[in-house]
């Protein structure tokens, strides 16, 4: 398979600030890829590196196999949606969606008919003769995205386009995007700082944090095996015990500390005597802890219904160091929802929990 994009040891400084650290990273051809991470942690400043609005420090960016490291951004086959959306507000919605085919010369009546067939692309068929401001938030989020698909781009480049809609409508947009993307064939770099958004989209995400990559994966492989601490703390939510490695066996791991002695999957290379943490799933913990190769006694804290599931916010005692422990409790079990102050007993198997040393 080719990839539409490489990274080779690229690396971005900005004065006394490097935003991407010598990062290599293969993107495949015809993926939803994205690129999750927290608030500055070079997110933004990867994709305009890849679109070519600005240029690294070093290293290369190949795109379909040849080097574009200096070529500009207008001879890339990539086109860029930003987070504000900036349709031209005084254009109706086919010659905003055109805009790009106009610069390159093309006809009144092809740029129509163009623009016609994306409307029909984006579900938005008839739309063409609006003005912007005739549209909903999520129809002109749509338009946007015809706009750069008009260009026959082979890389979109999507920098947080769904983050300033609604969460109903950010949700439906999510659908949407997938199944265009999948309809189009084009390869998607997709940018977020929302976890559950990159989760239920992509083919592939890459995890970064402060300018580096933690993690390339599927979403059920980030979820299931974190690769670093920060990975396990950032994806999902996660219960964290710290404490030092005592054993090693097989694939697993005994850790103890002041909150007892547990047992999981080794998630990286870790020796006797080093400091670890501990990761388990609020949904890994059972209320049913008879035969658990881990148990522990909780008190009942608090207890948020969400719907489908509810969470129980359980503390494990200790005089200095309580531990906070979240628990799903799955719909039909909510008969057995432990009362708040009541103590009771949780678990997890050793498989459902991993180690990994504390970065
Ligand atoms: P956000 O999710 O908030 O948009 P991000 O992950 O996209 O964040 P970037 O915008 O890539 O982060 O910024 C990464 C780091 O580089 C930040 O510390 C930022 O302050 C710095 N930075 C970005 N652009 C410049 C610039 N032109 N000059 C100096 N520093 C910059």
């Amino acid at each position: 398979m080719t990839n539409a994009v490489s990274l080779q040891s690229v690396e971005m400084r900005f004065g006394a600030t490097t935003a991407v650290k010598s990062m290599s990273l293969d993107v495949r051809s015809g993926e939803f890829f994205s690129i999750l991470g927290p608030s500055g942690c070079g997110k933004t400043t990867l994709l305009r590196m890849v679109s070519g609005f600005l240029q690294p420090s070093s290293g290369k960016i190949l795109i379909n196999g040849q080097d574009m490291t200096h070529v500009p951004a207008n001879r890339r086959p990539t086109a860029m949606i930003f987070q504000s959306l900036a349709l031209f507000p005084l254009m109706p919605v086919w010659e905003n969606i055109a805009f790009g085919l106009e610069v390159r010369g093309v006809s009144k009546a092809q740029r129509r008919r163009e623009a016609d067939r994306l409307l029909e692309l984006i579900a938005l068929p008839g739309y063409g003769d609006r003005m912007p401001h005739e549209l909903s938030g999520g129809q002109r989020q749509r338009v946007a995205i015809a706009r750069a698909l008009a260009i026959e781009p082979q890389v979109l480049l999507l920098d947080e386009p769904l983050s300033a809609l609604d969460l109903k409508l950010r949700q439906h947009m999510r659908a949407e995007l997938r199944e265009l993307q999948k309809r189009t064939g084009v390869t998607f770099i997709y940018i977020t700082h929302d976890q559950s958004e990159a989760l239920a989209m992509s083919d592939r995400i890459a995890v970064m944090n402060a300018g580096r990559l933690q993690q390339v994966g599927a979403p059920i492989d980030l979820y299931t095996k974190p690769a670093t601490s920060f990975v396990a703390e950032f994806v999902g939510e996660n219960n964290i015990v710290s404490g030092t490695v005592v054993d090693t066996f097989d694939d697993y791991v005994v850790l103890e500390g002041i909150h007892g002695r547990f047992i999981g999957r080794r998630g990286a290379v870790l020796q006797r005597n080093q400091k670890a943490r501990l990761y388990v799933r609020p949904e890994a913990l059972t209320l049913d802890a008879e035969g658990e190769d881990n148990k522990l006694t909780v008190v009942s804290k608090r207890f948020d219904f969400e719907g489908s599931f509810a969470t129980a916010h359980t503390v494990l005692h200790h005089e200095q160091s309580p531990l906070n422990m979240q628990v799903t409790i799955p719909h039909k079990k909510l008969h057995q929802v432990p009362e708040i102050g009541s103590s009771f007993t949780t678990g997890f198997s050793k498989q459902d929990a991993v180690v990994l040393a504390h970065d």
